[in-house]
C-alpha cells in the first residue's frame, strides 16, 4: 500500500468508526504530514479514492485537496485530544483506583503461573515462545484474544501484530493504555501454526490457565475479543452479532464481547458495531467506578 492510499484509508476508516481524526504518536503524525506526501496526498479526496467522481473536477480536486490538507493538519496524539472530541464521559474521579495500588501478590502469583509453563498439547512442541500475556497485573480490565499469530510466536507477547496495532488505537479511543490500563491475553498461549483456529482439545487443555491468570487478577471487567474466546470462556455458542448485544457474568466479572480487531481488517463492515460495543464497554468501566483508572 503506498503512503497516499494508507492516508485515505485512515481517514475512511476514522469515519467508519465515528472516531475523530486521532493518531497514537506523534511520530506517525510527522511522517503523515510529511511536505512530499502531502503535496502527493492533495491528488486524492479524504475517501481515497484518487480520481473519484467527486474529484473529477477542476473545483472538486481543490476543494478535496484542501478538506484532505486541513485534517492532515488537525491531527493528534489520541491522548491529547479533549475529552469532549471523544465523547467520553466525565472522570468519576473519587471512584478512581489509583495507578500505584500495586499488588506485588497478583505479579508473584502471575509470575510464578508463567515459570510453571505449559506443555498440556502439542503446540507446546511447534511454538517459538509461550506467549503468557501482558499488562498491569493490578489493572481493573482483561483484554482476552484467541490465539498468538505468528509475530506474537515470534516476540512472545500477545497482540503485537496488525491486529494488535488497531486493538491499541481501539482502546485508546476510550483513553485506555494498553500497556497500563490492562492486561491482555490469549484463550491459547501458543501460536497454531499457519494461524489455524484452535482445536477444541487445545482449548481445553489451555483453558485451565487462563481461568487460574482470572482468578489472581480478579478483574472488574472483561473484553472478550471474538467467537472463540467468547465460546470457550462463556461456554455458550452464540453468534457475535447476538453475544455482543449482552453483558455476560462470568464468576462475578462483567464480561463483554466484541468482534476480533483481526475480523475488522477483513471486513470494514464490522467497526461501526464494534466502536458502539467499546463505548458501551467503557461506559459499564465508568459505572463500575474504574473508569477514572484508565484515565491519564
Ligand atoms: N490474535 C489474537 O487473538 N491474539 C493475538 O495475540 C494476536 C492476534
Amino acid at each position: 500500500m503506498d503512503k497516499r492510499t494508507i492516508v485515505g484509508t485512515y481517514f475512511r476508516q476514522q469515519a467508519e468508526m465515528a472516531m475523530p481524526d486521532a493518531v497514537i504518536d506523534a511520530t506517525l503524525i510527522s511522517r503523515l504530514v510529511h511536505p512530499h506526501l502531502r503535496e502527493a496526498a492533495s491528488a486524492e479526496g479524504p475517501s481515497g479514492h484518487t480520481r473519484s467522481e467527486k474529484t473529477a473536477t477542476p473545483a472538486g480536486r481543490t476543494k478535496a485537496a484542501s478538506n484532505l490538507k486541513s485534517r492532515l493538519a488537525s491531527l493528534r496524539p489520541v491522548d491529547r485530544l479533549a475529552n469532549s472530541a471523544l465523547k467520553l464521559p466525565p472522570s468519576p474521579s473519587a471512584a478512581s483506583i489509583p495507578r500505584n495500588n500495586v499488588s506485588s501478590g497478583k505479579r508473584a502469583a502471575l509470575k510464578e503461573l508463567f515459570m510453571a509453563g505449559c506443555t498440556k498439547c502439542p503446540l507446546a512442541a511447534s511454538r517459538t515462545k509461550f506467549v503468557f500475556g501482558a499488562g498491569n497485573a493490578d489493572a481493573p480490565v482483561m483484554i482476552i484474544g484467541e490465539a498468538p499469530g505468528q509475530e506474537e510466536d515470534e516476540q512472545g507477547l500477545p497482540f503485537v501484530g496488525a491486529a494488535g496495532k488497531l486493538l491499541t488505537s481501539m482502546l485508546a479511543a476510550i483513553n485506555i493504555d494498553r500497556t497500563t490500563d490492562v492486561f491482555i491475553t490469549n484463550v491459547l498461549k501458543c501460536h497454531p501454526p499457519q494461524n489455524r483456529n484452535p482445536e477444541t482439545a487445545e482449548i481445553v487443555a489451555c483453558l485451565p490457565m487462563l481461568k487460574r491468570q482470572i482468578d489472581i487478577l480478579q478483574p472488574k471487567a472483561i473484553l472478550l475479543l471474538g467467537r472463540i474466546a467468547a465460546h470457550a470462556l462463556l461456554d455458550i455458542s452464540d453468534s457475535i452479532a447476538k453475544m455482543r448485544l449482552r453483558t455476560f457474568d462470568f464468576n462475578g466479572i462483567s464480561t463483554v464481547v466484541t468482534y476480533h480487531p483481526a475480523a475488522l481488517l477483513r471486513n470494514a463492515d464490522y467497526k461501526r458495531p464494534a466502536w458502539e460495543d467499546l463505548q458501551r464497554f467503557r461506559d459499564l468501566l465508568s459505572t463500575a467506578g474504574v473508569y477514572g483508572h484508565c484515565k491519564k
